[in-house]
Formats: structure tokens, C-alpha cells, sequence
């Protein structure tokens, strides 16, 4: 088999503005023709869905290999086997998500009514995607869209042209044109969508993209999911394994080079422990990459050079000492993983998300403390992160909120396929994955059927009202 190569495709181009209107049109009007409603149609797309990027594995491991630099290993966990793994879930579970389901607790009486919760589907929708896993943030929704019966118009993050191009080719060639659809672009592209009325808007991105989405959403009462960013604390208290807190949150902070919505952005740390964990992550990072990060050929890069310089500038501001690390390039877009000792909560490492390879790291005296830092610094992260024994671990969920929490380890909960994944507050709201994702795209419809022969019982509630009716309640 002659195997694609992204050379072949045509380059990144935007779509025209002006063909936008006839685009929502295409979708929307499939939408309302019904033929996207029957799961034979709905699994016909997930199996083209899953064939069309099976046979362009290689393309897409190259594509993210040139916008990111990313592995192919790490390519293919967290992007490529995981879009083919989604798909697969999907269309094995599909006719139990789509069941009707029962309500809880009814009385005998409105037995007899039937009353159950159809899926159906929202409509036509629109999938805003980011740029840091371009695969699985714009494809896993996707996923959930084809399985509720819904039409789509995918937007990718233009910041990933050459993964957006290959969504582009093998959703073309793969799926019902009238149904799916790509939109490439960035700001007049999406303002231009956002002109249309969808029936949800499905948004992977930063708070402040997430607002201006949100408020245009509200103008059309149009329902949003935001998947949006971080600011996530590690916890690493005095009973905390130092050397396996150092391993589990330098991997976490070394995929992708940290350009992950879920990773921590910063860890506090029980002053006691301190050197423990910072001898154990200098093993670790020495061990993960021993030629160093630069000559290794699995780290990422940073995706651009606005965002190298982003992290440049961030790195500069702050006031902490650099303890491991601190090299940057801005010729390969490489900046190493830099831990940095920070002395105050206000430190700009603390108060911006980083989403690159810094690990600053802030020493506290009380637990409690460390706690009122975190959720001083943001109320509702994406993510949490307590290392240490179960009561400490247990205090620092009952005391903080996240949109998820991984207990003794760096993200690890967003890897479970079938486990809802979504923020809380102003980290998003919403959730996908899994059931989640057919859930996402589609509306509980409370339906009953009241046949012919209640009429007789049904007496009790025409006029005229009487006293006797009223008794018989
Ligand atoms: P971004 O907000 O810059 O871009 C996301 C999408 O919005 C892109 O498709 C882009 O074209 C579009 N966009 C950008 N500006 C716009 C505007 N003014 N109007 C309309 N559309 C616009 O985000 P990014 O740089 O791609 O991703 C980084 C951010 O996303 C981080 O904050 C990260 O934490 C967050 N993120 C969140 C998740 C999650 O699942 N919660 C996942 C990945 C990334």
C-alpha cells in the first residue's frame, strides 16, 4: 500500500469567508432532511470515521510530528489511538445510548402514560477545536456530534495547519459531505461561523476566546459546551512519595512540552519535602531524557514562535530562582523544562497559565494555607493534584473545586476514556467522552402517550372543579 504524505495535500487554506453562509446551509439543511436521525446512518460514519484515519495513520503521525514536533509515540496515545479508540466505543455502544430511558420513582397511575427521555439530536452544530492535541479535541467531539444524529462543521485550530489539513482530506473523502464539513481559518473565519445559527457550539480553547464565544452563543440562545483552560495546582504534602510525586508530574509536564490544558501549572509543596522531591526530579528528568531535552527527539516544540515568545516573556517575570533547566531556542521552538523555586503567590508563573514546560514550585508551612493559596489563585481549575496520604488528599478535594482531579498522579483521570471530562466555573462548562459525548449533542425529550383508555381516570381533571373531584386526589 502507497501510503499518503502530507505533501500531497494542498497547503493550508483558508476557507473563503463569503462560501461560509452556504456551508451552514449544506449541514443545516441535511439536518432538517432527517437522515442523520437513524443509527444505521450514524454507524455507517463512525465506521468511515475510523477507516478514513486508520489508513492515514502515517499522515497524521507526520502532521503532528510538523506542527509540534510530538513523538509518535506520543502521537499515537493521546492523539491518534485515542481519536480510533473513541470511535470504536462509540459505535459498539450506540444503540444503548440511544435507548430510551425510564424515569425514576413513578406512580402507578402515570404508568399508564408511558413516560420516558428520547436522545434526539440537537441539529446542526459547530466544533471550534485548539491547537495543542488538534486530533482528539476537534475529532472527539465530533465523535459524540455523528453519534447524537447531529450535522457539524469543524473549525480547527489554525495554529495546527498541517493536522487541520488531514482532518480536512479524510473527513472529505470519508464522510456524507451534506452532513460534515471543514471550515479553515482563524478569527474572520470563526467570526463568520458565529454570524450562523447553530443548534450547539462546541468550543476547545483559552477563558478568553471562551467569552467572546459564549456572549455571541447568548445572543442566539445557541447552548455552548467551553472546554477551556487551567491554571492547575499540584498538592505535594509531607507524606507525599517525594519520588514518585517528581516522576508522575514531570511526565505530566513533559508530554507535549506542556502545552496541555490539564496539566499542572504550578505545584505548592510542604517545605519539609521540598528537597526530597526536587533531588527525586532531577533523577527523573536525567532518566526521561538523558542526552537532554534539546537532543531528544520525542520532546515537542513549542507550537509557534508568538507562543515561544509568550513563554519567553513569562519566564523572565519572574522573581523565582531557576533550579533545573532554563535553556530556550528560538530557531526549533525549544524551551527546556524548567523548574523554578517561587516565593510568592503572586509570582506571574503562578497567576498565568503557563501551558509550556515550566514547573515553578512554591514551598508552604500549613496545609490549609497552601489550600487558601490555590483557590485564591483560581476558584474552579481544570484540574487538582494532591500527593500525600488520604486524609491530606481527601482535604484538599473536600476543600477546593476542579472541573476533575487526579489523586497521587499528574492528569491520569482524563486518559479514562469513559470517564465525562469537562471544567467548572471559568475552566468550562460541559463535559465530553464516552456516553458524555453522545450526551453533549443530544436533548432528553420528557415525552408521555396517553392512550384512549384512561379517559374514564382522566375525569378528575376537566371543568367544571367540584369539591367531590377535589377528594379524589
Ligand atoms: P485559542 O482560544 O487561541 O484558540 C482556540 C480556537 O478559537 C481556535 O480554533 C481559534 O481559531 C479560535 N479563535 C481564536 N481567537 C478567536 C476569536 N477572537 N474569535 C473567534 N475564534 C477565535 O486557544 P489555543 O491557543 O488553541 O489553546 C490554548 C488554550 O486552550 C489554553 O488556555 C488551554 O488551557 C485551553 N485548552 C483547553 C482544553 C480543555 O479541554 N479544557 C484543551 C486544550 C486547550
Amino acid at each position: 500500500m502507497i501510503y499518503l504524505k502530507m505533501e500531497d495535500l494542498p497547503a493550508f487554506t483558508n476557507t473563503p469567508v463569503d462560501s461560509i453562509p452556504a456551508i451552514h446551509a449544506r449541514v443545516a439543511n441535511k439536518f432538517h432532511s432527517h437522515a442523520t436521525r437513524p443509527i444505521e446512518y450514524r454507524q455507517k460514519q463512525l465506521r468511515a470515521l475510523y477507516w478514513g484515519l486508520k489508513d492515514e495513520e502515517p499522515a497524521l503521525l507526520e502532521a503532528l510530528k510538523l506542527d509540534l514536533g510530538k513523538s509518535a509515540y506520543e502521537a499515537y496515545l493521546a492523539e491518534v489511538g485515542w481519536v480510533l479508540n473513541d470511535v470504536l466505543f462509540m459505535e459498539k455502544n450506540l444503540e444503548r445510548f440511544m435507548k430510551d430511558e425510564k424515569p425514576e420513582d413513578i406512580d402507578l397511575q402515570n404508568m399508564a402514560l408511558r413516560p420516558r427521555i428520547r436522545k434526539d439530536p440537537l441539529g446542526a452544530v459547530l466544533i471550534i477545536g485548539a491547537f495543542n492535541f488538534p486530533l482528539q479535541l476537534s475529532l472527539g467531539p465530533l465523535i459524540g456530534a455523528i453519534a447524537a444524529g447531529c450535522t457539524a462543521v469543524l473549525k480547527p485550530s489554525e495554529n495546527a495547519p498541517n493536522a487541520a489539513r488531514i482532518m480536512q482530506h479524510i473527513i472529505q473523502n470519508s464522510l456524507d459531505p451534506d452532513a460534515y464539513q471543514v471550515v479553515q481559518g482563524g478569527i474572520p473565519e470563526t467570526t463568520a461561523l458565529m454570524e450562523q445559527k447553530w443548534d450547539k457550539i462546541f468550543y476547545t480553547g483559552s477563558a478568553n476566546v471562551g467569552t467572546i464565544i459564549a456572549k455571541k452563543a447568548a445572543e442566539t440562545l445557541t447552548p455552548v459546551t467551553l472546554e477551556l483552560g487551567g491554571r492547575n495546582p499540584a498538592f505535594i504534602t509531607k507524606n507525599a512519595d517525594p519520588r514518585l510525586a517528581a516522576r508522575r508530574l514531570l511526565w505530566a509536564k513533559l508530554m507535549n512540552a506542556g502545552q496541555v490544558c490539564v496539566s499542572q501549572n504550578y505545584i505548592l509543596i510542604d517545605e519539609e519535602i521540598l528537597p526530597a522531591f526536587l533531588h527525586h526530579l532531577k533523577l527523573a528528568l536525567q532518566e526521561f531524557h538523558p542526552s537532554g531535552a534539546e537532543d531528544n527527539p520525542d520532546y515537542s516544540h513549542i507550537i509557534n514562535e508568538r507562543q515561544f515568545l509568550r513563554l519567553q516573556s513569562l519566564l523572565a517575570s519572574t522573581t523565582g530562582e531557576i533550579l533545573l533547566g532554563g535553556k530556550t531556542n528560538q530557531s526549533t521552538l525549544f524551551i527546556e523544562p524548567t523548574v523554578i523555586r517561587v516565593s510568592s503567590p503572586t509570582d506571574p508563573l503562578l497567576t498565568n497559565e503557563s501551558f509550556g514546560p515550566l514547573i515553578p514550585i512554591l514551598p508552604y508551612t500549613s496545609l490549609p494555607a497552601a489550600i487558601a493559596t490555590a483557590n485564591a489563585i483560581h476558584p474552579t481549575p481544570l484540574g487538582i493534584y494532591p500527593f500525600g496520604s488520604r486524609a491530606e488528599t481527601d482535604l484538599i478535594l473536600s476543600q477546593t473545586r476542579s472541573g476533575g482531579a487526579s489523586v497521587n498522579d499528574g492528569f491520569f483521570h482524563a486518559s479514562i476514556p469513559t470517564l465525562a471530562f469537562g471544567g467548572v466555573g471559568d475552566s468550562g462548562h460541559g463535559a465530553y467522552r464516552g456516553r458524555a459525548s453522545f450526551e453533549c449533542f443530544s436533548h432528553r425529550r420528557s415525552v408521555t402517550t396517553t392512550p384512549g383508555w384512561v379517559e374514564g381516570l382522566l375525569a378528575v381533571r376537566y371543568p367544571p372543579y367540584s369539591e367531590a373531584k377535589l377528594r379524589k386526589f
